[in-house]
C-alpha cells in the first residue's frame, strides 16, 4: 500500500487518519517506514532528512546505536513490572544532577501529565487555585491548561476553568505584575523558550522577572522545559538563561524516542508527593522501565559528546542562511528554529499569528519535494538531532535556494 491508500484506510479508522493533529497536513501526509539518523524514510521509499524528529525527542537522531543497545538489554530482562527498577533511579541520578531547580523527580508517561500533575502540586503547595500561563504557550492537552487568550482551546473544557486559568502574552513583565498583584496565583508556568509558537526566545530579563514576581508574591514558577530540557543545555533553559524555577517539567529528550514525561522541584516540594505526602499522582506506566533505559542512554551520549554545541552551531548558521536568503525573520535558540513569513521581530505569538501560513505551507511542500521533512505547521520548530552532518547542511541549504516565489530577496 502507498502513502494515499494508507491514509484512505486510517481515515476511516481514526479521526483525520492520525493519532495527533498536527501529524496531518495537504494533501495527505506520507507514511513513514523506517528511520536511521537524520534521515526517515517513506513506504515509497522516498528518504527525508528530518528535522522533525518526531516532534522533538529524537535528539540523537533514529536508531542512535547506544540508545538501541539499552533498550534491547531492557527488552531481554522485561518491559514492565510496576515494581521499581534500578533504571528508575539512573535516569533519577541524571536529571537531579544536571537540572538545577531538581532534586527529587517524579517520572509519568507524557508532558501532559507532567504539566498536570506540577500545577496540581504548586496549587497543594501554596496552597491557592489560579495559574497563570502564557498566551500561545502549550503545556499538553489536559483541560486546565487548554487556554488561549480567546478563552479555552477547545469545545469540552469546563467554563468554570476558566476562572483558575488566566492567559496572558508573552515576554511582557507589566502585564504579568499586574495579574499577580490583583489574583491570587498559586503559580507561573511558562516554555521559557516557547516553542509551540514557532520559536520565541524571551527578551532580555522577561524570565528574571518572572523570577521576582514569583519571589514578592510566595508564587511558584514553573518552567515547562519539555522542549527546552537537555536540549539547550544538560541542565536546560533554566542552566542556559541561569534563572532557577521552583519547579521543572520534562518530557520529549529524556525518553530517547520513548514515551516519557517528568515533574520535579526541590525536595521540600516533591516530598508532598504521594506516597511521602497527600499530593495524588499515579500511573500504570510511570517509570517505565524502557522509557528509562532509552532515556539514561541519551543523556549519557548528551554528557560525553558535544552534541548540543553542534547542533546548534548547525542550527545558528542555517538560520542565518535562512534568514538572509528569505529576508523574513528567522528565530533560533540552541539546535531549534522557525521562519515567520512576516515583517518586524517576533516576541509573542501574534507576531507568529501574523506570519503568512500558505508561505509557509508552500516552503514546506517545496522542501519536501527536494528530500527535507520539516514540520508542517509555522508554530512548530524546526530540530537539528546529533546525526545531522555539514552535508545535511549543504543539502537544505540548496533546497532553501530552490524555493520558488517564497522569498523577498534571493530564492
Ligand atoms: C510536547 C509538549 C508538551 C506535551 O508533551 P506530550 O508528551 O505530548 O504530552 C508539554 N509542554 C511542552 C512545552 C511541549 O512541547
Amino acid at each position: 500500500m502507498d502513502s494515499k491508500d494508507l491514509y484512505e484506510r486510517s481515515k476511516s479508522l481514526l479521526p483525520g487518519g492520525v493519532n495527533s493533529p498536527v501529524r496531518t497536513f495537504d494533501p495527505y501526509p506520507f507514511f513513514v517506514k523506517s528511520g536511521s539518523g537524520s534521515k526517515i524514510y517513506d513506504v515509497e521509499g522516498n528518504e527525508y532528512l528530518d528535522y522533525c524528529l518526531g516532534y522533538g525527542p529524537l535528539f540523537l537522531g533514529h536508531g542512535h546505536p547506544a540508545v538501541l543497545k539499552a533498550v534491547k538489554e531492557q527488552l531481554e530482562k522485561g518491559v514492565h513490572f510496576g515494581v521499581p527498577t534500578e533504571a528508575e533511579a539512573r535516569l533519577g541520578e541524571k536529571i537531579a544532577g544536571h537540572v538545577p531547580c531538581a532534586e527529587m523527580v517524579r517520572f509519568v508517561n507524557s508532558g501532559t501529565e507532567a504539566t498536570m500533575n506540577a500545577v496540581r502540586l504548586a496549587r497543594a503547595y501554596v496552597g491557592r487555585e489560579k495559574v497563570l500561563m502564557f498566551d500561545g504557550g502549550y503545556h499538553g492537552s489536559h483541560d486546565s491548561l487548554l487556554f488561549e487568550s480567546r478563552g479555552s482551546k477547545s469545545p469540552g473544557i469546563p467554563r468554570s476553568l476558566k476562572n483558575s486559568t488566566l492567559v496572558t502574552p508573552f515576554n511582557d513583565l507589566e502585564k504579568v505584575e499586574d495579574i499577580a498583584k490583583r489574583n491570587e496565583l498559586a503559580a507561573i508556568i511558562v516554555e521559557p523558550v516557547m516553542g509551540n509558537s514557532g520559536c520565541i526566545p524571551p527578551v532580555e530579563g522577561f524570565l528574571e522577572g518572572l523570577r521576582n514576581i514569583c519571589d514578592d508574591s510566595d508564587i511558584l514558577l514553573i518552567f515547562d522545559e519539555v522542549i527546552t530540557g537537555f536540549r539547550l543545555a544538560l541542565g536546560g533553559a533554566q542552566e542556559y538563561f541561569d534563572v532557577r524555577p521552583d519547579v521543572v517539567t520534562l518530557g520529549k529528550v529524556i525518553g530517547g524516542g520513548f514515551p516519557i514525561g517528568a515533574f520535579g522541584a526541590r525536595r521540600e516540594i516533591m516530598e508532598m508527593v504521594k506516597p511521602e505526602g497527600e499530593v495524588f499522582h499515579a500511573g500504570t506506566f510511570s517509570g517505565h522501565p524502557v522509557s528509562m533505559s532509552a532515556g539514561t542512554a541519551t543523556i549519557e551520549v548528551l554528557e560525553n559528546e558535544e552534541v548540543i554545541e553542534r547542533t546548534s552551531s548547525f542550527a545558528e548558521r542555517l538560520a542565518k542562511f535562512l534568514r538572509e536568503e528569505s529576508g523574513y525573520p528567522v528565530n533560533q535558540v540552541g539546535p531549534m528554529f522557525q521562519i515567520f513569513f512576516k515583517e518586524g521581530k517576533v516576541k509573542d505569538v501574534d507576531g507568529a499569528r501574523k506570519s503568512d501560513e500558505d508561505k509557509f505551507k508552500r516552503l514546506q511542500r517545496s522542501l519536501m519535494e527536494d528530500g527535507i521533512f520539516i514540520p508542517p505547521s509555522r508554530f512548530e520548530c524546526w530540530f537539528v538531532s546529533g546525526a545531522h552532518s555539514e552535508e545535511d547542511l549543504a543539502g537544505t541549504k540548496k533546497a532553501i535556494k530552490n524555493c520558488p516565489n517564497l522569498f523577498r530577496q534571493g530564492g
